[in-house]
């Protein structure tokens, strides 16, 4: 008999679920709000014009495609740097900081999974409850036990922040603590600066090692604004991990642009560590893709190009921003109290609508969310909310 005779099908993805389920779904005023992509005004992906205009110089200079170093590429890894750890952070002086490009900012946890898992094998790891749900996957399938620490608050539709540093405070030492920069998927309840500078110290006196994941830089209040936790660990003389995607910033999901960057205690750490990283992304995929690594390095490198990403992220953070404030205002006119959606940040928002609302949004309504109630503001536009707003006031009479 065949070999695979015996296999299982295995679980449906809940969010690409609920996709395959929208495309099925003949009726014209449907509307996806499962989805964690930024969609425009006019219900489309984007493609940046900084973004076009780099793939339009590489196109004409018709680069041949050898194999890329293990690292990727280094103009790229810098201009990340750069961006990430701000271009005159001491620790890019010292040397403390290794990047290398990754298939996206799953690959970039995916890197730094496996490399925790050979440098910490018997550490625990934690995510917050809830999370973005690959991140359990992700460190499980890597070989850790993963558990959570204390973090949306229901009630408030905020950050139960005494839980959470209970959570981190119960935590044995080299525990491995998964945070979100900013943005946080699927609640969009995000930490203030002087929460971030508790969780800093915390992580310090309890020598746990924190994993920031910045999956939407630039998505909340701005490039630099939402690296404040980067700029706080920075201060901290921890040595710490760091996933970025371009995905979202770039609109470039799927040229898988992301990266991992490890700071270390020194130079020469540095290159010992960047040694064994290596030997991780050799031993996976040898080396990573040429292309969307070259455009965001030809992007951040030319300051026109840059002016204009940023005029255009800020385009996608102004908007969603809109959406959300439009959200409230339209559900305070039917004599809903929403306000919390104007203080949530990014792509995402925890609603509080039960997973029997949500239900009916989509049966009634051919409205599509996560059955958790997590909708995502950047499929609002000016088209799709005044019936959004009007179906949510109707599940929730
Ligand atoms: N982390 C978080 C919190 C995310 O929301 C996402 C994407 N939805 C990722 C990582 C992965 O990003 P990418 O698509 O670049 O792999």
């Amino acid at each position: 008999s065949s070999i695979f005779a015996a296999v299982e099908m295995a679980p449906r993805d809940p969010i690409l679920g609920i996709t395959e389920a929208f495309n099925a779904d003949s009726r014209t005023h449907k509307v996806n709000l499962g989805v964690g992509v930024y969609y425009d005004d006019n219900g489309k992906l984007p493609l940046l014009a900084a973004v076009k205009a780099a793939e339009k110089a590489r196109l004409d200079a018709m680069p041949a495609r050898g194999y890329q170093p293990i690292e990727g590429l280094a103009a790229y890894n810098q201009a990340v740097q750069n961006l990430v750890f701000g271009k005159d952070s001491p620790l890019l002086a010292n040397g403390q900081v290794i990047t290398i490009e990754a298939l996206g900012g799953t690959g970039a946890l995916k890197i730094g999974a496996d490399y925790l898992k050979r440098l910490v094998p018997g550490a625990k790891v934690y995510i917050s409850d809830p999370s973005w749900e690959n991140h359990r996957a992700l460190f499980e399938s890597a070989g850790f036990e993963v558990g959570t620490y204390a973090y949306y608050d229901a009630a408030t539709r905020g950050v139960n922040f005494a839980a959470m540093k209970a959570s981190l405070n119960a935590m044995a030492p080299n525990a491995v603590v998964v945070l979100h920069a900013c943005c946080h998927n699927p609640t969009g309840a995000d930490l203030t600066d002087a929460q971030w500078q508790e969780v800093v110290q915390i992580i310090k006196a309890k020598n746990l090692i924190a994993f920031i994941d910045m999956a939407y830089q630039g998505f909340a209040e701005g490039i630099d604004a939402d690296a404040v936790a980067l700029k706080l660990f920075a201060a901290s003389g921890l040595q710490y991990f760091v996933s970025s995607s371009f995905s979202k910033s770039f609109s470039l999901y799927g040229e898988r642009v992301g990266a991992l960057s490890i700071v270390t205690a020194s130079k020469e750490e540095s290159a010992r560590v960047l040694s064994q990283v290596k030997r991780v992304v050799r031993t996976n995929y040898s080396n990573p893709p040429t292309h969307g690594g070259a455009i965001v390095a030809a992007v951040l490198s030319s300051p026109e190009l840059r002016q204009q990403w940023e005029d255009e992220l800020a385009g996608m953070r102004e908007r969603i921003r809109a959406m959300r404030i439009a959200l409230v205002e339209k559900l305070k006119a039917h004599g809903h109290d929403f306000a919390f959606v104007a203080q949530q940040r990014g792509m995402f928002s925890y609603t509080g609508l039960t997973a029997q609302q949500v239900e009916r949004l989509k049966d009634e309504f051919g409205i599509y969310a996560v059955s958790t109630g997590r909708i995502c503001l950047a499929a609002l536009n000016t088209r799709n909310i005044d019936h959004v707003a009007d179906a949510i006031a109707q599940v929730l009479k």
